[in-house]
């Protein structure tokens, strides 16, 4: 359910419909726009009156929301949400966010020399793995802490934002304090202590879809980021897993770029593409980074390394730096061409092409 208060609503009778829910055993969360306020419920709804409800002063109405990620849902938030990095604005009708690296932080060094490149190339964040899911446990598994340090020191000397996943709940404090968004990877989609422990460091979250969640699930996993009091939530389509894997085609995952525009029609969050997870395949990045932001994604994360042949994980999928400047140029004018035209994304939540 949605409380949707007149504009003329006084600060007591929003605290009155808080009170009530709260007295059934609820949570709430208050989203106070610019011309009025609106409360979530979180939790059963069933506890509640609708009719109790609509009738309490300074309500305007109180609308049932249809799908299980409320919260998350474009009857809930009726605006765009963009999610502010330090100066770089995530979502809305802003230009194209694009956040490049490697995919595993090695060193100092290594990371300070490609950050440097990628930021020349026009990247606006870091990325970089110090905590790496691994299959093999005889693969490199990341750096750890001493990784996330040289992630804050290239950040600092370079003055470039930054991105790290954390894998356990045991590293959220020290990711939230050395990095500036905090990236939940594709296996820990389902992982409810953990999203819910990231969350509450109010720092933005980048989240991934498991390769092999419905648009559904995904959206209830990301609905308890803020359940847990935090919005800057930014999704990630990452490539799923047709048939658990058992359908292979000549990529490693499949990119899903059927889910940008259904989320952006679900859901007001910003939603970016990694199609350096999504294809595994270096020679794929370039046409699917050029599709990726025609279907409306509001950036990009790229897996970038200057000596590839040597980099310590997914090799086979970095770009060089060179090439990065290519994918942001063509990005940008596609980005520009589609939103300058008759056309522009914003006119594809309005449900055109539907029958
Ligand atoms: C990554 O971005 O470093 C990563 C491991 O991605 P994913 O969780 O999508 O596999
Ligand atoms: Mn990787």
């Amino acid at each position: 359910m949605s409380i949707v208060m007149k504009p003329s609503a006084s600060k007591d009778q929003v605290t009155e419909v808080v009170k009530m829910i709260r007295s059934s055993g609820l949570k709430v969360d208050v989203s106070s726009g610019q011309f009025q306020t609106v409360i979530g419920i979180i939790g059963d709804e069933k506890k509640i009156n609708f009719d109790q409800v609509k009738s309490m002063p300074g309500v305007y109405d109180a609308i049932q929301i249809q799908v299980p990620y409320r919260l998350m849902s474009r009857t809930y938030i009726r605006q765009n949400v963009s999610v502010k990095v330090k100066g770089i604005t995530i979502g809305e009708e802003n230009e194209p966010v694009y956040m490049a690296g490697p995919c595993s932080i090695e060193s100092y060094e290594q990371l300070y020399r490609i950050g440097k490149s990628v930021k020349e190339a026009g990247a606006h964040i870091l990325r970089g793995g110090a905590y790496k899911p691994r299959t093999s446990v005889h693969s490199f598994q990341g750096l750890g802490l001493a990784g996330l340090k040289h992630l804050q020191n290239v950040g600092k000397d370079l003055d470039i934002p930054t991105v790290t996943e954390v894998r356990s709940e045991v590293d959220v404090k020290a990711v939230a304090k050395y990095a500036d968004v905090i990236q939940i990877g594709t296996r820990n989609m389902y992982n409810q202590d953990l999203i819910e422990a990231a969350a509450r460091e109010e720092k933005p979250i980048l989240f991934k879809r498991n390769f092999s969640a419905q648009i559904d699930e995904y959206l209830s996993f990301a609905e308890r980021i803020i359940a847990n009091g935090n919005k800057k939530i930014i999704l990630c389509e990452r490539g799923i897993s047709p048939l658990g894997g058992s359908f292979k085609n000549q990529t490693r995952f499949t990119l899903d770029l059927n889910a940008v525009p259904v989320l952006r029609k679900e859901t007001p969050f910003p939603i970016i593409v990694d199609p350096s997870h999504g294809t595994g395949r270096k020679d794929l990045i370039l046409p699917m980074s050029r599709a990726a932001i025609a279907s409306g994604a509001h950036g990009l994360m790229i897996e970038v390394h200057d000596r590839p042949h040597d980099a310590l994980s997914d090799a086979n999928q970095s770009i060089q730096p060179g090439q990065l400047v290519e994918i942001i140029k063509m990005c940008n004018l596609i980005y520009k061409t589609i939103s300058e035209s008759e056309a522009p994304f914003s006119s594809d939540l309005n449900g055109n092409g539907h029958s």
